[in-house]
């Protein structure tokens, strides 16, 4: 069996969110928004799973809009604000490009990030004034896996850009933080249902009452006039499904995976001279992770490449990535990385274990046998060639 260490990019299905899609897709196929009974029924289960998700978020279940994905959350959120009331964007350089992009093309500003891996905090004061109407900071990084202050970014943005509403990309932060409490202080939050054990092509936006938006999708009117489209009744409900184990079990699956990662960690630090661990340090300092996410574990090796790394990983039965994912599956050096100073040399050395709910003792046993020796084989090839 191999082992999986690329949750964060994607992380399987839960059964129990299956079920759920397959039973809504074949018995409550109606349109939401149609009249009749089989309609009523659709729409009796998106209800239901707009509650699940108001919860869960911390917000009212009419503050919750279904969209197609963490990308198209993001999107909304700052074209969305933008659109409604102009003024000028703000964002750190170690966002996601789903936010990253939108903002750029606006012209927004983009603020640094210190060596730990969070927003610079000075930066972000000095980026700010009245002019500012959004500012976008992520709850958790996608590939550090290092939280974000959002409670003191929060303070600087209403002392700073008092009108200004506060985004937050809660995607990689889902499974591991308790969102509700972790993002009360953003008006914006962006949830994707593949990270936590949904389908893929699902997502949410919540979006609290007064806050300014305009819609990015035009047609029927559907979500509040803000998201027009037919609802993906079944994808939704299954993220609702999702949503509530991964909120039900997180107190206790953060203290499981947070020790696999640790054995994980701290073993290839060990095995593996002159590996640095994004926002911790180099092999030898003591390992204080708990401004991490429990499913990430982030290495640079000294004189590897990453890609040869993982393609010699996969044939070692290990799957993993370097950089987040992209598209295009190429492996650019990192821009979180290199936001957080990291040198090029050694971000082309980058290997993102991600861990997530199935994650299990083999895996880390495969994952602290087969890094080692891949890192040894790459070693040998470079100092003979
Ligand atoms: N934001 C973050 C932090 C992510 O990690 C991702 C996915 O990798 C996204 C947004 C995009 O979400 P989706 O894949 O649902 O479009």
């Amino acid at each position: 069996m191999p082992a999986y260490f690329d949750h964060a990019a994607t992380t399987p299905m839960r059964p129990e969110a299956l079920d759920a899609f397959v039973a809504v897709q074949r018995e409550h196929f109606g349109n939401p928004s149609g009249t009749h009974l089989l309609a009523r029924n659709a729409r009796r289960v998106l209800e239901d799973a707009r509650e699940t998700m108001a919860e869960v978020l911390g917000c009212l279940p009419r503050e919750v809009v279904f969209t197609a994905g963490g990308t198209e959350a993001d999107n909304l959120a700052v074209h969305g604000v933008h659109e409604a009331m102009g003024g000028v964007v703000v964002t750190v350089a170690h966002e996601h490009h789903a936010v990253l992009n939108p903002v750029e093309r606006l012209g927004g500003r983009v603020v640094g990030a210190t060596s730990w891996g969070t927003v610079d905090l000075d930066a972000l004061r000095a980026a700010l004034d009245p002019s500012v109407t959004l500012v976008s900071v992520m709850l958790a990084n996608n590939e550090s896996g290092v939280i974000q202050p959002l409670a003191e970014v929060s303070a600087i943005v209403r002392e700073c850009a008092p009108g200004a509403v506060l985004h937050t990309d809660a995607v990689q932060a889902f499974s591991w933080l308790d969102v509700a409490s972790a993002a009360r202080d953003a008006q914006l939050i962006s949830v994707s249902a593949h990270k936590f054990g949904g389908p893929k092509g699902v997502g949410a936006l919540a979006v609290r009452d007064g806050v300014a938006l305009t819609p990015m999708l035009l047609g029927g009117g559907q979500e509040r006039e803000l998201r027009s489209g037919t609802q993906n009744v079944a994808g939704i409900a299954a993220m609702a499904v999702a949503a509530r184990l991964t909120h039900d079990a997180r107190v206790d699956t953060v203290v499981w995976v947070g020790a696999l990662r640790d054995r994980l960690a701290d073993g290839l630090k060990a095995a593996i001279d002159g590996t640095y661990e994004s926002a911790v340090g180099y092999s030898g300092e003591p390992a204080d992770r708990s401004h991490k996410v429990a499913g990430s574990c982030h290495l640079c090796f000294a004189d590897v490449e990453s890609e040869a790394l993982l393609f010699l990983l996969e044939r070692a039965g290990v799957y993993a990535s370097a950089a987040s994912s992209c598209a295009s599956g190429a492996q650019d050096p990192s821009h979180v990385l290199a936001a957080m100073g990291v040198s090029r040399e050694l971000a082309q050395g980058s290997l993102r274990l991600s861990l997530g709910w199935p994650s299990t003792d083999a895996d880390v046993d495969i994952a602290l046998e087969a890094v080692p020796a891949a890192v040894a084989q790459l070693r040998r090839f470079s100092v003979r060639s």
